[in-house]
């Protein structure tokens, strides 16, 4: 009874709650709103997994709508969050069907319901003809090793199968030009070739390409010239246009380790039954695909294979993500060679990947890449991924799809994001941008920003949001990040304009006192290539640089670089390493490039410059009897870059601070290209360095480099990245002077040039009295005829020498030996310093000695 009681009262209480909540709804009902775009009515997904998110625009709970569909295939969830409000997601699992299927997906609420049609697409459909394989009826090399001659090269087995390749003799060098011809009886149409190498000694390198057209194939016209850069890669060539051959013969010039080898050689032509492209251009005006012919039907566009037909529908009801299109479809423009460019401006090689897709694959997946006309220019895919035991870094290169005008079919060998390979000689003609068309289906996009085209922060960091993959690109005119795109959303989520123009600008500098803007980038136009491994620091190599992921905070905030001096020093140091070797021996390896770095604060414009005090060369030559090679206390592999590194900065303050010669390090770097220093003889290197130097600035720089060491016969070892052989002989120091001696005496005594004062922001160092690189500018200020000085024990002091930029003790007159030099108003000699019978000298400024009298 107590218990009826009781449900008695609780259904009245329901009753009572529901009643009046019902009333509340139908009250409610017109202010409450449920609707979709209607855009999203018709859904389409292509075969591989994919994800869609349906805005919802409504005021009603999350509770109150829902949304059902009956394919096993898709899978529905419903969602709200502050950001974007409501939303529906919809997933679909991959078609392996190879047909479309199609599912309706039902949103229901009491506002207003909606029916979404969804079409999956089936996995790729489209069947390509083959090329024909154009198989020699002979051959002849030059030479051979017995075993491994020419005909291995048509065999169709590769030397990975453990087949015979061909190879030059062994245990000798290669008796260039190695010929190897191809013969094709009757005569063969051919449209391209491809070259394997068996990825080591004998890899091509540069050859020419002959061909004929007789009947004998003896009558051999060069078709053009190439260089496969001795590379473990496949290389091909495609003509411009069908060759009707006899013969093709390669004259091979070069090759890896001085050998010549090939393990297969395929000769192609287009296969003409192509049918797919004839019927993609019924309905598409050009290959790529990327727009409607107008007029177009239902009919037609229905007549093609199905992945197309997504694509054609998705053109004609404009409805190809702009996103997606932006990426997927692109004029893509070319590069130059950096290994050829690296050689003709003796930099370690810049990035070859300049050209990102924006788009990254999964092993196995198979992609479409429609190729619009590539002007007879050899391009590729090249997919980049990473690799490493101890931390994960990405590769500077990676798997290679060649590419050839029209439709290309690929199955990916390895997972990454693709780029797209397309590096020639700027200056040709055929030089012109290639359009590539990656269509929905192939592959994913992640995007990238690039400045130039995508201009703001905003657009960054919109981009940067959408982005997939693992890596974001980011490329600017100079410089190409490719960090992690986590820490890039964590560290920098909506700026990036302050930090690549930040580093194109330290790039900038760097190549502005190399003086290659008569090439740069009219004819060389290569990134330098910057990754974020998950270990180590911070280094510079071939290819690419590297900045730990987690100190990318540092390089990407242009006021984390500003923090503090080394910041910006690190990097311009390490980039100093691509661009050193013109300037560059062993034993200077670790400071020649501080001229850039020295230059970057310089140009940063906070910070003072770095190296030590002048009185550590004045106790290294005068006390510790040091030539240039060895002098002060070696820090950085057997160098001691602190003193070595003021040596390239005064010759900078002076020429160019003070404007005495603005172009003199762009001279002296040409000339140091042209007629270049030898690495394996650092003694010859370094008097070549003081005669190219006094060239550049035509003016005899013998006081300069003596100072400096360079003068001072000696053989010793130099251990710096190798062992060299160090070998200065007084000879060698006379036909250097003899040279230098053609050019008039310098206007100022440099050697004593400072270009630091106290209260330099990053002065690390005790400033100098004297030499202040304003003495230098201008009108010579003369020494004051006040100037005396006092000595106690062993410390000198001046008084009136302001206007000296350094003092100088002689043995007994101004031409006599150099003893010692100071640049302080008070100064303590060295014990090692014999003062008998010396004399202090003011230097002035335009090199004048001035005797200065005792107090
Ligand atoms: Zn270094």
């Amino acid at each position: 009874m107590k218990k009826n009681l009781f449900f008695a009262s609780f259904t009245m209480l329901l009753l009572l709650i529901l009643s009046s909540s019902g009333c509340k709804e139908k009250e409610d009902l017109k202010d409450r709103f449920f609707s979709i775009e209607e855009a999203d009515m018709n859904l389409e997904f292509g075969s591989t997994p994919e994800n869609k998110i349906i805005l919802v625009k409504t005021n009603l709970s999350l509770n109150d709508w829902k949304a059902e569909s009956e394919a096993n295939w898709l899978f529905l969830s419903t969602q709200e969050d502050a950001s974007q409000g409501a939303s529906l997601k919809i997933s679909a699992t991959a078609n392996t069907s190879g047909e479309r299927r199609t599912a309706v997906v039902k949103l229901l609420s009491p506002v207003q319901n909606y029916i979404l049609n969804v079409t999956q697409y089936g996995s790729s459909d489209i069947v390509l003809s083959e090329d024909i394989k154009v198989q020699p009826s002979g051959g002849k090399a030059s030479e051979c090793q017995p075993g491994q001659d020419i005909e291995n090269t048509w065999d169709g087995k590769f030397s990975a199968d453990g087949a015979n390749p061909y190879h030059s003799p062994w245990g000798k060098s290669a008796n260039f030009p190695v010929t190897l011809e191809y013969y094709f009886q009757g005569g063969a149409d051919i449209d391209y070739l491809i070259y394997y190498t068996r990825s080591g000694n004998g890899n091509f390198g540069e050859f020419d390409l002959l061909i004929a057209t007789d009947e004998g194939h003896s009558d051999w016209k060069k078709y053009g010239s190439y260089n496969f850069r001795m590379q473990n890669a496949p290389s091909k060539i495609t003509f411009k246009t069908t060759q009707k051959v006899t013969g093709i013969k390669f004259e091979v010039k070069s090759g890896a380790s001085n050998f010549v080898s090939c393990d297969e050689m395929e000769f192609y032509r287009y296969n003409q039954e192509n049918t797919l492209e004839k019927t993609l251009l019924t309905v598409f005006d050009d290959i790529t695909c990327s727009t409607l012919k107008e007029g177009v039907t239902d009919e037609q566009i229905n007549a093609l294979p199905d992945y197309f037909v997504r694509l054609a529908k998705a053109l004609q009801n404009n409805t190809y993500d702009a996103h997606e299109k932006e990426f997927r479809i692109r004029e893509y423009a070319p590069y130059s060679i950096p290994e050829e460019w690296a050689t003709k401006l003796m930099t370690k090689k810049y990035s070859n990947l300049d050209n990102p897709t924006g788009i990254s694959v999964q092993q196995g997946d198979e992609i479409i890449v429609l190729v619009g006309d590539t002007h007879g220019q050899q391009i590729s895919l090249q997919s980049i991924w990473e690799s490493g035991q101890e931390y994960k870094q990405t590769n500077v290169s990676g798997e290679v799809y060649f590419l050839s005008p029209g439709v290309n079919k690929l199955t990916m060998r390895k997972e990454g994001q693709l780029f797209v390979m397309y590096n020639t000689d700027l200056t040709s003609p055929d030089a012109q941008p290639i359009k590539i068309h990656i269509p929905m289906g192939s592959g994913k996009v992640t995007g990238f920003f690039d400045l130039k085209e995508h201009k703001t922060d905003e657009k960054y960091a919109e981009l940067l949001k959408k982005a997939t993959h693992k890596y974001f690109c980011v490329r600017g005119e100079r410089i190409m990040f490719y960090f992690h795109t986590a820490k890039m959303q964590e560290f920098v989520p909506n700026q990036i304009l302050s930090a690549i123009n930040l580093w194109d600008d330290i790039i900038g500098w760097e190549q502005e006192l190399m003086g290659i803007e008569d090439v740069r980038p009219s004819q060389v136009n290569n990134h330098i290539f910057a990754i974020s491994p998950e270990g180590s620091y911070m280094w510079a190599t071939d290819y690419c640089i590297g900045f730990v992921y987690t100190y990318l905070n540092n390089i990407l905030l242009k006021e984390n670089v500003m923090a503090a001096k080394d910041n910006a020093w690190g990097p311009a140091h390490e980039i100093g390493h691509i661009h050193q070797a013109a300037i560059n021996w062993p034993g200077s390896t670790e400071s020649s490039n501080n001229l850039f770095s020295n230059y970057v604060l310089y140009k940063l414009g906070k910070y003072c410059s770095r190296g030590s005090e002048l009185n550590d060369l004045a106790d290294s030559r005068f006390v510790y009897k040091k030539a240039w090679y060895n002098m002060g206390d070696a820090t950085h592999q057997g160098e001691d870059t602190e003193i070595h590194m003021r040596m390239n900065w005064q010759l900078w303050n002076y020429y160019h601070r003070c404007g005495h010669n603005p172009k003199f390090w762009q001279t002296l770097f040409k000339l140091l290209r042209e007629d270049r220093i030898i690495e394996s003889d650092p003694g010859a290197a370094q008097l070549k360095f003081a005669m190219k130097a006094s060239e550049a600035a035509n003016e005899d720089l013998t006081d300069f480099f003596d100072l400096w060491g360079f003068f001072i016969p000696g053989e010793d070892t130099i251990d710096q990245y190798g062992t060299w052989k160090y070998k200065v002989t007084a000879e060698m120091i006379k036909e250097a002077k003899d040279f230098m001696k053609k050019f008039p005496k310098p206007k100022h005594a440099f050697q004593y040039i400072e270009d630091r004062k106290a209260g330099d922001t990053g002065l690390d160092t005790k400033p100098s009295d004297t030499g202040y690189y304003t003495q230098f500018e201008g009108e010579v200020k003369p020494i004051s005829s006040n100037i005396v000085y006092s000595v106690s024990g062993r410390k000198y002091t001046v008084e009136n020498g302001e206007n000296a930029v350094a003092f100088e003790l002689r043995k007994n007159n101004a031409e006599g030996e150099l003893i010692y030099f100071f640049n302080m108003f008070s100064y303590d000699i060295p014990t090692g310093v014999d003062l008998t019978n010396t004399q202090l000298y003011a230097v002035q400024a335009d090199g004048k000695r001035i005797e200065i009298h005792k107090k």
